[in-house]
């Protein structure tokens, strides 16, 4: 049986939380766009909500949900602005690692922290060398007596200025390739991390992304994940629960683009008419909103997946690759429909074509993608 209907309970969480993006998110997307500001109190208020931590289990204090659930928050959160939204749902990068791999202890403390109080965590994997090609990160982590000490860069870190701590992935053997890749925890107030300043974005600018520094930072030997050499597996797996969240946040992006077209279409009018009366505007139009109902679809099926327990690497790589590219056809032809005004700030579109661009590159570029679907399609 396939059904498309949404529970009770699913439409009253999308309710609850487009109310919130409408209330708390839309206002102030602008202001943290152009400022860079880190949207501590909207955080805040989303985690009073329920909004984080939704697939955290109710053991550890989060909301026992499914993926499908949190797709359809995330969408609506990145209808109302992409970079807040990553500030509410950075943590899913860190707790699926720890979920799948930690011990009953790690989780308890560490899935705690997140959900006992507003608080976040990052995900530390790239590096100034490797994105990815992530088995050939540098990082080391070297066993000593009873500590793992770790020594290295890593890039890129979402949330990284504000993270209680870090899943971070090091080779603790270099001679194995994929194989020598191990996964801790990381408290980030431990001695040796040196966190670097805020990048200076093109789009999600409310999300402080920064590389950090580990010199010699010492961990206790029981906050690895897993056993040595697991860490490659962990990171891929994670990414099998984390990109359909991407997904979903692509068609949160491309959705209000298609919005914002659609009301300045009936508005705006050229050659005494609307523009939404000129047929080469209603095909570009026709089209946005098509691309939308065919990204949500192959986010669901992904999330679904998961949710069912059954394999999704495929799905889950063709939902975010798909997704990706259709919210940067979307944005940019959101910028199309408005014209001249399209290119300004005064306008909501040319920051939606902004924000959408990262959605082909992080958690795996959509060159990436491309290549697991082939490995998948091809057998190889
Ligand atoms: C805003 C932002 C936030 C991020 N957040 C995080 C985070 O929280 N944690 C984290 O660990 N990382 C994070 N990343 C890093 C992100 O995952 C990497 O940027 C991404 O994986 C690509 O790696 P790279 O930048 O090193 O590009 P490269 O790997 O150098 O790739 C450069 C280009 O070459 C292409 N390419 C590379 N290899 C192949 C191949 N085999 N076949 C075809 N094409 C290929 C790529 O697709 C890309 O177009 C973030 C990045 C950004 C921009």
């Amino acid at each position: 049986m396939i059904g498309f209907d949404l529970s009770d309970e699913q439409l009253a969480l999308r309710e609850m939380t487009e109310r919130f993006v409408r209330e708390e998110i839309v206002p102030k997307a602008a202001h943290h766009d152009a400022t860079g500001e880190y949207p501590r109190e909207i955080g805040r208020k989303a985690f009073e909500l329920g909004l984080m931590n939704i697939t955290v289990p109710e053991d550890y204090g989060g909301g026992g949900l499914g993926h499908l659930e949190e797709a359809i928050v995330t969408e609506e959160l990145c209808y109302g602005c992409a970079g807040i939204a990553i500030c509410i749902t950075v943590n899913n990068l860190a707790t699926v690692p720890l979920a799948i791999a930690g011990s009953e202890a790690l989780k308890k403390r560490y899935l705690g922290m997140l959900t006992s109080d507003h608080a976040t965590a990052s995900y530390c994997l790239s590096e100034p060398d490797a994105g990815s090609d992530a088995a050939a990160i540098a990082t080391t982590a070297q066993r000593k007596g009873d500590r793992y000490v770790i020594s290295g860069s890593k890039a890129w870190v979402t949330g990284g200025p504000q993270a209680r701590w870090f899943v971070l992935f090091a080779k603790t053997d270099r001679s194995l390739g994929s194989k020598g890749v191990s996964a801790f925890i990381v408290p980030a107030d431990s001695p040796g991390i040196r966190i670097g300043k805020k990048e200076d974005m093109m789009g999600q600018r409310a999300s402080s992304t920064v590389f950090i520094d580990f010199e010699e930072v010492a961990v206790p030997a029981d906050h690895l994940l897993g056993a040595e050499g697991d860490g490659f597996r962990i990171a891929m797996k994670t990414f099998d629960r984390t990109r359909p969240g991407i997904a979903a946040g692509a068609v949160g992006v491309a959705r209000r683009a298609t919005d914002e077209a659609i009301r300045y279409a009936k508005e705006r009018k050229a050659f005494g008419k609307p523009i939404s009366e000129h047929q080469a505007v209603q095909f570009l139009i026709a089209d946005m909103y098509k691309e939308c109902a065919a990204a949500r679809l192959l986010t669901w099926h992904a999330a679904w997946k998961i949710d069912r327990g059954e394999r999704n690497t495929l799905e889950c790589s063709i939902a975010k690759c798909f997704g990706a590219d259709a919210a940067m056809r979307v944005t940019t032809d959101a910028v199309q429909v408005f014209g001249g005004y399209g290119y300004s700030k005064e306008f909501p579109v040319e920051k939606l074509m902004r924000d959408a661009k990262v959605l082909q590159i992080y958690e795996g570029t959509n060159q990436i993608q491309r290549l697991i679907i082939a490995r998948q399609v091809l057998g190889s």
